[in-house]
């Protein structure tokens, strides 16, 4: 079994700003800026939501969900799900923007059942808090990544540099475990190791990917 590791660049030809493109972004969805004016961080969460909304999966999306390989990822948006990828075969390190939760009582909602502006009330009183990894906030479900490896025979990487922790570590520990590591992304990254493969442009990639396996 591959494994495919994407994060924002995959989902760049959709309509859905990097991180990057948009360190305004970025600069609020933090837990300082959460805990000192959630208002905030609320009005950035339903600005990604829309986008969201008004994207749709494209190519490299599809042909990920058409070779029904497990999908862990960076982004937030749900274009694997809504390209096919089942979303017990999605691991979503930051989160969704689906759902909102209440810290004081553990209370849930769906983002798409709320009124989608302002800040969002649970019952009891308190203010949801969206279902996004923060920065600052630890990356919990990371701790998952190690065991996937373990399955796999490979790992694709789709979109992102691998630049940022913690998916920094993520080659070495395919070496470790002697699984070879396919990288496309727009842009090449500085530091490369050898047993990495690489190769520039997600559209034009996309085709392949699913009508053959990404090491031959
Ligand atoms: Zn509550």
């Amino acid at each position: 079994m591959w494994i495919v590791f994407s994060g924002a660049g995959i989902s760049q030809e959709s309509g859905i700003p990097t991180f990057e493109e948009r360190p305004d972004l970025r600069d609020v969805l933090t837990l300082d800026v959460w805990e000192q004016e959630p208002p905030l961080v609320w009005q950035t969460v339903w600005e990604m939501h829309r986008a969201v909304e008004a994207a749709e999966p494209n190519q490299a999306h599809l042909a990920i969900a058409t070779a029904q390989w497990f999908v862990v990822t960076q982004n937030i948006d749900g274009l694997h799900q809504r390209a096919g990828t089942r979303s017990g075969d999605v691991l979503e390190l930051h989160g969704d923007l689906r759902y909102a939760h209440c810290p004081q009582c553990g209370d849930g909602s769906q983002l798409a059942f709320l009124a989608r502006r302002g800040v969002p009330k649970c019952g009891c009183g308190a203010i949801y808090k969206p279902n996004v990894v923060l920065y600052q906030e630890p990356v919990t479900r990371w701790r998952y990544v190690a065991n996937l490896l373990n399955q796999a025979c490979g790992v694709l990487v789709v979109g992102t540099s691998l630049t940022v922790n913690p998916a920094a570590a993520l080659p070495g520990m395919a070496e470790r475990r002697g699984i070879p590591v396919h990288v496309i992304n727009e842009k090449a990254s500085t530091q490369v190791p050898e047993f990495i493969t690489w190769q520039t442009g997600i559209s034009s990639a996309a085709g392949e990917m699913s009508h053959k396996d990404p090491s031959s």
